[in-house]
């Protein structure tokens, strides 16, 4: 702080600097000098004019004095004496000149003194008193000089003028050095903090020059009104800034992109996620037109409407999300969501839009639509899907009064691709059929899949059925075609129900695809490789399995199945030493069902693994007690691939029960399918091998049905191959089935199998296959399946009698 009473140089150049010192300075100046002129002039106007009335006293008292004296010296015209009067006259100061003029105007005696500047001037008449006469006899005329009056005048005046003039500097300096003292340079230091702060210097705090007070003068006043006025300024501009920030983080962490643009449509501002979306830099993007974010048309489209509403038109995009398509720089078009908010900013009014990329949206709700819509496998719709489609002709059809018809298609022997070939030539199975079910079919038809190796066609606005059968025996032909299965070939068929709306059910789609799955059920049992149209027959059919299926479920409990065994005679030697257990089910009401028949819904119900092992039972029980009389007796237990399936815990433990029984392994054999052996099945083939280590022995049945490989039955140490009874049914000497079986048996041979033949129903079937070397075989001809009590009588009647086929 400056503590010198007199100012520094700073100050000195501050205070003259333009501005309320120098004013201040002009203005005491200019006051107190006028003042002062105006005083000094009105006090000499007044001298002036009291030096002025003093000489005109004079010039009075002069002419009244001499007055007379004069008048006789002109009445006596003594000259002489008149003259010494004037030049007495003349005598006093500032009289320029005393003369004296007769009445005809002629000088009679004078006196001057020469002087310049302006005259005052007196003229008096001369008059002569004679008795009581006056006479008129001449003129005196006075004159005085003002000149010495003015010269006073003006000395006095200068005099004045200077002495007041330095009084009135040094007064005004004075005043200037107070004033900069005590207001001024508060004045400069405030206006240069103001300018500090206008600048954005914040923190610097106001402090003036001045010390340290108490008081409340205006100055402290100021100082803390303006130190309480920034500190709360800079509170209230700390949390603009952090709203600020916070509002520009939230701004540029936004998902959506940002973009600000003025009413010509130039970008101003953007965002992170905005650069992301469109794949420019903020450079590349900020201070050019919005138009390079869309394409044709949609920009022109958007301009129209911005320019509309700029100009007073209806907010067509304003305040509205719509879905528009966006450009990326690498003129990739994406389809984004708009939406287009009009602001004031800066008292300029600007345009945000918030731009969301739905690309990846729209393909996550297409994936979805796809995986609750669509079969993965193929593509085709699924049952879900089918069902809308379904729903939606239906009602077209009830409007046109056109039929409707759908198709249901199951792959005849699907199961046994996948058993034995595996689940991708599955897979490739059903693709290849889904592309011919599509080749058959018209384009406005409808395909779809509705599970596993089931398909499903609607074919609507039909007149007639004629292209119903049309469809369904192209169908029919294109799934015979061999199917190439990378490397391997498979010849599959197809069975096809159709149901007819409204024909077979005018009611909802649900029933007309029951009605259809009759028909491909019935399709199914006629041997495949057909269509079938729905006939009412079919629902009391389908209404029979269901019945069959509640019957089932209870038929083991209340010891509804027995076991029959048909003996297995040694075609060589005669003997019969083995038999098969086929189970029987006495039926309640319809008396004996065929297993051909229950199997396959005891399969799918589940209730195999619990039959299963009861026939399991059953069978070691009866055998236990026909290996008392020949201990070399054995059974052969059918047993289905499901039973395989899943976990086995009932089959594990039927070699402990064997144990248990005191039954040997070699004494069961155990019939699978050849599906069991394919790939795709480690679980039932462990299962299988732990049969094999326990000794138990393996025979395949029905082999020549399904796809006859050779290459496992040795990998698994197969004990028997069963020639299924279709070869051996028309079996005759030198036919085809002859030499099929033939084969069969050399092959088995060679492999170290020994061939049991089922079905032999004639003397001649039985001829021909001891003659190929067979080694088993069984049939009507030989015995029918019998129960226990029977087999027991049969065998003992056949040893006792010696009797051989
Ligand atoms: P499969 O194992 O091939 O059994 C042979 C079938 O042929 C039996 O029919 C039998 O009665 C019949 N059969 C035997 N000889 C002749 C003949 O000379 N001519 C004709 N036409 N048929 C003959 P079934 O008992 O009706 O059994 C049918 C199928 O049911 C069996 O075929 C087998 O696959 C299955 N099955 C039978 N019992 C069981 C069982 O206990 N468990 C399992 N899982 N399946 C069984
Ligand atoms: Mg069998
Ligand atoms: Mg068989």
């Amino acid at each position: 702080m400056n503590t010198r009473w007199w100012p520094t140089r700073q100050q000195w150049q501050r205070a003259f600097k333009p501005g309320v010192g120098r004013h201040f300075v002009l203005a005491v100046l200019a006051f107190s000098s006028l003042l002062t002129l105006a005083s000094t002039g009105f006090t000499l106007f007044l001298e002036y004019r009291r030096e002025v009335e003093l000489l005109q006293r004079q010039l009075q008292q002069l002419e009244h004095s001499f007055k007379d004296s004069l008048a006789l010296s002109l009445w006596n015209l003594d000259r002489p004496t008149a003259e010494r009067q004037l030049a007495g006259i003349a005598q006093f100061p500032d009289m320029a000149l005393a003369r004296v003029v007769t009445p005809g105007g002629q000088t009679f005696a004078e006196s001057a003194r020469v002087m310049g500047g302006q005259k005052l001037e007196l003229r008096a008449e001369l008059h002569h008193q004679a008795g009581d006469r006056q006479a008129l006899v001449g003129e005196l005329l006075l004159q005085a000089d003002q000149g010495p009056i003015v010269d006073r005048m003006s000395v006095r005046m200068w005099t004045v003028f200077w002495t007041q003039g330095v009084q009135t500097f040094l007064v005004s300096a004075f005043l200037l050095l107070i004033f900069q003292h005590l207001v001024g340079r508060h004045l400069n230091r405030l206006v240069r903090w103001t300018a500090q702060v206008g600048a954005g210097d914040w923190s610097t705090p106001l402090q003036l020059e001045r010390k340290a007070h108490n008081g409340s003068d205006e100055f402290d006043v100021l100082q803390r009104a303006f130190q309480a006025m920034q500190k709360h300024l800079g509170a209230s501009r700390a949390r603009l800034e952090a709203s600020e920030r916070r509002a520009n983080t939230i701004v540029e962490q936004l998902v959506d992109g940002v973009i600000q643009i003025d009413i010509a449509g130039k970008m101003q501002r953007v965002n992170e996620a905005a650069c992301r979306i469109f794949g420019y830099s903020a450079e590349e993007m900020v201070g050019h037109n919005v138009r390079m974010l869309m394409d044709e048309p949609h920009h022109s489209t958007h301009d129209g409407h911005l320019q509309a509403y700029a100009n007073g038109g209806p907010p067509r995009i304003i305040g509205i999300g719509r879905q528009v398509e966006g450009l990326r720089k690498n003129r990739e078009k994406f389809p984004m969501d708009l939406t287009v908010t009009a602001i004031e900013l800066d008292d300029q009014q600007v345009y945000i839009g918030l731009v969301r990329d739905l690309s990846e949206r729209l393909a996550t709700e297409q994936q979805l639509w796809r995986q609750t819509n669509l079969d993965l496998l193929t593509g085709l719709p699924n049952r879900a899907r089918l069902l809308d489609q379904l729903e939606k002709e239906r009602e077209r059809s009830q409007h046109t009064s056109l039929r409707l018809a759908l198709l249901i298609v199951d792959i005849d022997r699907f199961k046994l691709v996948n058993d034995s070939l595996g689940h991708a030539a599955g897979d490739a199975v059903l693709r290849i059929t889904a592309e011919r079910l599509q080749a058959s079919i018209r384009p406005g038809d409808i395909l779809a899949r509705l599970s596993g190796d089931e398909f499903a066609i609607v074919l609507s606005d039909l007149v007639n059925l004629k292209r119903v059968e049309q469809v369904a025996t192209a169908i029919n032909q294109a799934l015979m075609l061999p199917f190439d299965l990378s490397g391997q070939v498979a010849q599959l068929s197809a069975s096809i129900g159709i149901a007819v709306f409204p024909i077979d059910t005018a009611s909802e789609v649900g029933a007309l695809l029951r009605c259809a799955d009759q028909a491909m059920c019935a399709a199914r049992a006629l041997g495949g490789n057909r269509y079938q149209f729905f006939r009412p027959a079919m629902q009391q059919a389908a209404q029979a399995r269901l019945a069959m299926v509640n019957d089932l479920a209870a038929a083991l409990a209340q010891r509804q199945f027995h076991l029959h065994y048909q003996p297995i005679v040694d075609l060589q030697s005669g003997q019969v030493l083995k038999a098969e257990a086929l189970v029987r089910w006495a039926h309640h009401e319809k008396g004996l069902v065929s297993p051909a028949q229950f199997i396959p819904v005891a399969e799918e119900i589940g209730l195999i693994h619990a039959l299963g092992d009861w026939i399991f039972c059953e069978a070691v029980g009866h055998l236990q007690l026909l290996r008392k009389k020949r201990s070399a007796f054995q059974i052969s237990i059918n047993t289905s691939p499901v039973q395989y399936s899943g976990d086995t815990p009932l089959m594990q433990q039927w070699l402990a029960y064997l144990e248990m029984l005191g039954l040997p392994g070699d004494s069961l054999t155990i019939e699978i399918t050849e599906g069991l052996l394919m790939a795709e099945h480690e679980a039932a083939q462990a299962q299988l091998l732990r049969f094999r280590a326990a000794g138990l022995q393996v025979s395949i049945d029905d082999f020549g049905t399904g796809y006859s490989s050779l290459s496992y039955l040795k990998k698994f140490d197969i004990d028997y191959l069963k020639i299924d009874q279709s070869f051996v049914r028309n079996l005759a000497r030198g036919n085809s089935d002859h030499a099929l079986c033939e084969a069969i048996i050399v092959m088995a041979h060679r492999l170290g199998l020994r061939v049991v033949a089922e079905g032999i129903e004639t003397q001649a079937q039985f001829e021909l296959l001891r003659e190929a070397r067979c080694d088993f075989g069984q049939g009507y001809h030989i015995a029918r399946p019998m129960p226990l009590d029977a087999l027991i009588a049969w065998l003992e009647a056949r040893e006792s009698g010696g009797e051989r086929v």
